[in-house]
């Protein structure tokens, strides 16, 4: 076999030993595409009948081993059956390659993961980097489907079903460490002893990791069914089976099939085949080429930042400010408040604990966060954040007093998530230079940030936006400047929606139970009250200079009482240790389909609106805002991709027959007639 003969994979002979290097062409990192396999399934046939003492399999690239199957090809496949047939061809690869009358080891650094990981489990051993940047897992269910090149079988008979299952259920990546500990790497070695283990493996005839009698009994036949409702229930717990299917069918797979290989790789790759050409997996892969259109928007530009200055420490400022020294970069954090400032601090120090475990690493973060009462960190920051309250005026001011103090160079952005950059862009003298971050609360937790460009910004700063959101491990989304931007205004009808139904006299946690059920990752009523109903009605209010909005009367009631969600201990529900009071009747409730319609409905409306008006500059991107900024659905792929798959004309026929019932708010806005 000569080199030359492949596109993706070269072969160097050392000593008997064969050693078969994955290397993709065209790309920095490896999958396994339907050519990469039929290449492999030609060298692996060839072999076969060759005198060889051994075979390693590892890759040329840089970035790791095999970081999964090729899911760009998953979008192209045009039935079920097609898609069994492509998996059952790559099982049959990993097939041939166990069945290798000699020893395979595969040698993993970097990523290992789904497909990548299925085929080290073909290979007899496993050996990897002794490193921080291995990771190994099966994110399958990430996408809607599971693993289907022979993944469920040859995992839980390897490591066992809790610990198998664990991996396949929730798609977690593990360390090296860990992997050694469940067995699921046989030898874990330093970079300058990788390949030496791996000839050790192959000479020595070391024996491969075998799980323990007590291991192996979790995939009894009389153990499953005991393990499986275990595992449901814990599934249950994180994900509705009606919107994703792809846990439940791995588990159902492993505990009909465990025990009989051969009708367990047919059933895998049926059950995968049918997931795979299903809406929940082409949604989520689309969500999956979502985020890396958005990824790539933050990768733009060079803008080397070090030193972070933000000025306000309340919630979203203290939680900016304990991310971007999370992201390792020096941070000072001002506010007039001491208070304020410590409890930010507090905050961080929670998240620092949480993330990084290690007490060093903690210890090096704290430092890097100052606290910075008097604003001596302005002079020398590259980005300037402004997260002080949601008023123009004192935003304006204090815009004036700092923009002496700052750089020529550095970036100055406000955290507004309302107001339009022209109302305070006015009080600089350099108005072209604010552009607006717009982070989301949680800001560790949700990864969207706008990125406001006003009539004035300086594009060059808007880019400068985009890299430093990018660089900070964020997904930047460029929207226009008008009130709410894009994420803000299309959920305010939707939460202005709920709290009209509270005046009508529905009862919160229906509302809630709908919106949950329709995919939403909290309900609109007590969102709202987490957010607090004075930011809410504050909010309302300025989009109502420019929109029309109608605020119902019972949130201004609220507020006026002192009754302002969360944080007073009382709004729409009630709280008792920051966690809100369910009525006792709520159990056997289920939400009306009439609900749901009204909130989504509204905010689909607006979306179709922002999309006319180019708030967002495709219906893409608007899906993307709304999947990272809010959680809308990920497996409905989006709003408007919602709206494609139930059909646009239907949708505004729906719309129509709201208005009918409850007037002009329901009127399908401008942009229906274009919409496609
Ligand atoms: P907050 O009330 O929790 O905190 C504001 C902080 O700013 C306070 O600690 C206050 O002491 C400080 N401050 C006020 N004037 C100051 C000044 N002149 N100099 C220094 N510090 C000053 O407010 P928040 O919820 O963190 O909101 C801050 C900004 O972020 C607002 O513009 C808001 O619209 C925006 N935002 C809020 C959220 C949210 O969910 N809370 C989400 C996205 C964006």
């Amino acid at each position: 076999m000569t080199d030359q003969q492949f596109k993706n994979w070269y072969i160097v002979e050392e000593q008997d030993i064969y050693w078969l290097y994955c290397d993709k062409a065209d790309s920095s990192t490896n999958v396994l595409s339907e050519s990469v396999l039929t290449e492999l399934s030609t060298i692996v046939k060839k072999l076969s009948v060759k005198q060889v003492r051994g075979l390693v399999l590892l890759s040329a690239k840089k970035s790791g081993f095999i970081a999964g199957a090729d899911i760009e090809e998953f979008t192209s496949l045009k039935s079920s059956s097609a898609a069994e047939q492509l998996i059952r061809g790559g099982q049959a690869v990993l097939t041939l390659l166990e069945k290798l009358p000699f020893p395979t080891v595969s040698l993993i650094h970097g990523y290992c993961l789904g497909g990548g990981l299925e085929l080290a489990l073909a290979c007899r051993y496993r050996v990897a980097k002794d490193d921080i940047h291995t990771c190994l897992g099966l994110p399958e269910v990430k996408l809607g489907i599971h693993p289907g090149f022979g993944g469920t079988v040859r995992l839980p008979r390897l490591i066992g079903a809790p610990q198998a299952m664990d991996l396949i259920l929730t798609g977690k990546t593990i360390d090296a460490y860990r992997a050694k500990k469940i067995g699921l790497i046989d030898h874990l070695v330093p970079d300058r002893h990788l390949k030496d283990m791996a000839i050790k493996c192959i000479a020595d005839k070391l024996p491969p990791h075998k799980p323990s009698a007590f291991i192996q009994m979790t995939n009894h036949a009389f153990v499953r069914p005991i393990l499986k409702a275990v595992m449901t229930r814990k599934t249950e717990k994180k994900a509705d089976p009606h919107h994703y299917p792809a846990p439940y069918a791995a588990i159902n797979l492993w505990s009909h099939y465990g025990g009989n290989p051969k009708a367990m790789y047919a059933e895998e790759a049926k059950s995968l085949a049918g997931l795979i050409t299903g809406t929940t997996a082409q949604n989520l892969i689309r969500v999956f080429f979502l985020r890396d259109r958005l990824k790539a928007l933050g990768k733009g530009g060079t803008f080397p930042v070090s030193h972070v200055h933000v000025i306000g420490a309340g919630t979203m400022g203290g939680d900016i400010a304990a991310w971007c020294a999370l992201q390792g970069l020096k941070v000072t954090l001002q506010d007039i408040t001491p208070k304020s400032i410590s409890s930010a601090i507090k905050r961080a120090y929670a998240l620092f604990k949480q993330r990084l475990k290690n007490p060093r690493l903690i210890r090096n973060t704290m430092d890097r966060l100052m606290p910075d009462i008097t604003g001596t960190g302005l002079s020398g920051a590259d980005v300037i954040i402004e997260a002080v309250f949601e008023d123009t005026q004192v935003k304006k001011e204090l815009f004036q007093k700092i923009e002496p103090l700052i750089r020529q160079d550095a970036l100055l952005a406000t955290n507004t998530s309302t107001i339009p950059l022209e109302e305070i862009a006015p009080s600089l003298a350099k108005p072209e230079r604010l552009v607006g971050l717009h982070f989301f609360n949680p800001v560790a937790k949700m990864p969207l940030v706008e990125i406001i460009a006003g009539e004035l910004t300086d594009p060059a700063e808007a880019a400068k936006a985009l890299s430093f959101t990018g660089s900070i491990d964020r997904l930047p989304l460029p929207v226009k400047s008008s009130p709410g931007f894009l994420v803000n205004r299309i959920l305010m009808p939707y939460l202005l929606e709920a709290v009209l139904m509270v005046e009508e006299g529905v009862a919160p946690h229906v509302i809630d139970r709908a919106a949950l059920e329709f995919g939403m990752p909290m309900g609109p009523v007590l969102l709202a009250d987490t957010v607090g109903l004075d930011i809410c009605l504050h909010a309302a209010e300025i989009m109502s200079e420019k929109y029309s909005v109608i605020i119902p009367g019972i949130l201004e009631q609220k507020v006026k009482e002192g009754h302002t969600g969360r944080k007073s201990g009382e709004g729409f529900y009630r709280y008792k240790n920051g966690k809100h009071i369910m009525p006792k009747s709520s159990s056997g409730l289920s939400a009306t389909g009439q609900i749901e319609e009204r909130l989504i409905l509204r905010m689909v409306n607006e979306a179709i609106s922002c999309l006319d008006e180019g708030i967002a500059e495709d219906a893409d991107l608007l899906d993307a805002g709304m999947v990272f900024g809010t959680g809308f659905a990920p497996f409905r792929g989006g709003i408007l991709q919602y709206c494609r798959t139930e059909g646009f004309e239907n949708i505004r026929e729906r719309l129509t027959s709201l208005e009918e019932q409850f007037g002009e708010r329901f009127h399908p806005m401008q942009g229906w007639e274009t919409i496609k």
